[in-house]
């Protein structure tokens, strides 16, 4: 390798995370309006938390023995000795901030929603990066199923507005702290009779956390766990009814789903809801969105009882299959012609700019024709023609890029004409 390529290689982005440019930014900028303004329709309010936490909050919160906590964190030690993590989900530190500001005591429900990166050493591939970014909301404090078939809806009404169509929508109860211990010892059963077919960590997983196994992808692990018995059969009764609820308001909303009772998700603190919505547009990554709900979780954290309910949208996953056609940019290009206008084309492009048009004055010597090869680059929808004459008499040209129309008047009829269209 020669000096050139390493130096090159050095400063190019760390893998599995990728820079976002223009020309496809403005998708993700669509996305980010459609889903604030989705959100806020539900009632939906903005919370921001830091990037980073302590990094028990994740171990305690994700859970000891996800695979997000155990292979995956961005752990570290700052200048001062403390274990920080990257965040790899945004709901621990949610419910941090609702405990460290006592976001309860202002009532009940609490609901948020957030857009950001997030960030898990995963093994990067298609669909899958190191650092990625979610679109999270979270409710807390409604324990009706009805809540979760809202939420569920607001889900489907957000792809719907990003035209990402063929998604099916999954879901199952993983029961509670009353009926998953049956469970979890019915499939430990399972699991040791047939531990020599499951992988190294799945025999792992048979005796520290069970229903990790569903999270398998290696293909004899996910035939092995097809033969386990359904937490279905093992629901209470709370569980069944909260079930069957959410079943029927999908009902009401319309919402097409299938009961897949393997879905556990990958995450150890779910209680009774689980649900994700796949399409088949995507490979192997073909999750666009997944949560449930997380009764326990502020509890164990030492804050008050309330129950919690919330997705996470993989923002570079539904961008990939999004039928989304960002504004079109309508730029007004000044060309000028000399000193004086130049010092005028910049006075106009103030004036146009305080009324919301968006203007681009290059400061390079140019002829017309230079001008106008310009403006057809940066893909202009008007040029303003700024010379001699037009300083003199206060007319200025004003062309349409797409017609080739011209009209010349003061700059005032200018932009009412600019406005309009
Ligand atoms: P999770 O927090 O694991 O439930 O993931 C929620 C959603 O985030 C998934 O359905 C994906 O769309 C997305 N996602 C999770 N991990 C990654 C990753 N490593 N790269 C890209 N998207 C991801």
């Amino acid at each position: 390798m020669n000096e050139d390529s390493s130096a090159k290689k050095e400063l190019a982005a760390v893998k599995g995370t990728k820079d976002i440019l223009p020309g496809e930014v403005e998708k993700w900028q669509s996305l980010e309006v459609l889903a604030r303004t989705t959100f806020e329709l539900y009632g939906f309010r903005e919370l921001r938390a830091p990037v980073f936490e302590a990094t028990e909050l994740f171990e305690k919160g994700t859970g000891a023995t996800s695979d997000v906590v155990t292979k995956e964190m961005y752990t570290f030690t700052d200048k001062g000795g403390r274990s920080l993590t990257l965040r790899p989900e945004y709901t621990p530190s949610v419910v941090r901030a609702i405990i460290e500001h006592r976001l309860d005591l202002e009532g009940s429900p609490m609901r948020y929603y957030y857009m950001g990166p997030m960030f898990r050493y995963d093994k990067p591939q298609k669909g899958r990066y190191r650092q990625f970014h979610q679109v999270d909301i979270e409710v807390f404090g409604e324990k009706d199923a009805a809540v979760d078939a809202e939420i569920i809806e607001m889900a489907h009404a957000l792809l719907g507005k990003l035209g990402v169509a063929g998604t099916e929508t999954l879901v199952n109860s993983v029961g509670c702290r009353a009926c998953r211990p049956a469970y979890s010892s019915a499939l430990r059963e399972a699991a040791a009779k047939r531990k020599s077919e499951l992988c190294a960590d799945c025999q792992r997983k048979a005796e520290t956390n069970p229903l990790r196994i569903f999270d398998c992808k290696v293909e004899a692990c996910r035939e092995v766990a097809a033969s386990f018995p359904s937490i279905q059969d093992f629901l209470c009764q709370e569980c069944q009814d909260h079930f069957r609820a959410l079943l029927a308001c999908l009902d009401v909303l319309k919402i097409p789903f299938r009961v897949d009772p393997r879905l556990v998700r990958g995450l150890d603190y779910y209680t009774k809801t689980t649900f994700e919505i796949v399409s088949s547009g995507l490979g192997a990554q073909n999750a666009l969105l997944g949560g449930g709900r997380y009764d326990d979780m502020m509890k164990d954290f030492g804050g008050p009882d309330i129950c919690g309910t919330g997705f996470a949208m993989g923002i570079e996953r539904v961008l990939s299959i999004a039928e989304l056609v960002p504004p079109q940019k309508k730029t007004l290009y000044l060309a000028y012609l000399g000193d004086e206008a130049k010092k005028a084309a910049l006075e106009l492009a103030r004036f146009f700019r305080s009324y919301g048009v968006e203007c681009l004055v290059e400061y390079k010597d140019r002829g017309m024709k230079a001008h106008f090869g310009r403006a057809n680059k940066l893909q202009a929808a008007w040029v303003l023609i700024v010379g001699e004459n037009e300083l003199k008499s206060g007319h200025f040209g004003l062309k349409d890029m797409a017609t080739g129309r011209q009209v010349d008047g003061p700059r005032e009829e200018l932009l009412a004409l600019l406005r309009e269209s």
